[in-house]
């Protein structure tokens, strides 16, 4: 069985002041979630804060990114084992927007993945296709592009022990989502390409689904087969609508 998981990319935003009330939320309402395990991604400044509020309850946090190197000069960079230092579990790498405005490559992508590992930190692998390539009917191409990509370079293995996050980029901040079943097709077309190279990894494996999450359309998306749990952007920034999609997993 695998245990779904929420995890909130909270990007670049919030100040000390609003952190502090989002993880008050979260730490009084965190008594609800029954079967999500629960994680969040601050800006890096923030994980200081957000270890000192979390540690002893049930919620992770991680990073948003992290640095291929492992220390030196490489300005404006954090090391795996910095975020290791803080309690982070979880770093997000090859979030959409970073491979879009940072011009982040499936290569390098790959070398976060096996940074992360050596550090200790679960990668949340983001796949997911534009708009255009989705018109243009090659959405299982790029996402099977992108996963080989860490295959060939970390082995199967290594990405089992990731997350990968399927966040379809039409989808991320739109309001746009895709349905159930579209979802549900592509997880399910992620799982099998996994498989053709280890079907026991491919079966623990979890796939989350990102893209305008919101606590009224996270039940039924959460209730498909190959959909283990979500990856949430806007929504994850207010406590009563991040709980709401973490308690959507309950049913
Ligand atoms: C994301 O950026 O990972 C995301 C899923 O954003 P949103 O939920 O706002 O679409």
């Amino acid at each position: 069985m695998r245990q779904p998981l929420v995890a909130g990319n909270w990007k670049m935003n919030g100040s000390l002041a609003s952190v502090r009330e989002l993880l008050a939320g979260l730490k009084a309402g965190i008594a609800e979630v029954k079967v999500a395990e629960v994680a969040v991604c601050p800006p890096a400044v923030f994980i200081p804060e957000v270890q000192g509020q979390l540690s002893g309850t049930p919620i992770s946090w991680g990073g948003q990114d992290l640095s291929v190197h492992e220390s030196g000069a490489y300005t404006g960079e954090i090391a795996g084992s910095m975020l290791t230092d803080f309690g982070c579990k979880y770093v997000i790498i090859g979030h959409s927007e970073r491979r879009t405005y940072h011009g982040e490559t499936d290569q390098l992508v790959a070398e976060k993945f096996t940074a992360a590992r050596k550090a200790g930190l679960v990668p949340l692998f983001c796949i997911g296709e534009t708009q255009e390539e989705r018109e243009g009917g090659i959405t299982e191409e790029v996402v099977a592009r992108q996963i080989d990509a860490v295959i060939e370079h970390c082995g199967v293995d290594m990405l089992g022990e990731g997350v990968i996050a399927y966040e379809p980029v039409w989808a991320i901040g739109t309001g746009l989502t895709a349905s159930p079943e579209q979802a549900q097709d592509i997880h399910a077309f992620i799982r099998g390409r996994v498989a053709q190279n280890s079907a026991a990894v491919a079966e623990g494996l979890r796939i989350l689904y990102g893209g305008s999450m919101k606590p009224d359309n996270a039940a039924e998306l959460l209730a498909k087969a190959d959909i283990d749990g979500g990856l949430i952007g806007g929504a994850s920034l207010k406590a009563e609508d991040f709980l709401g999609i973490c308690t959507a997993a309950n049913e």
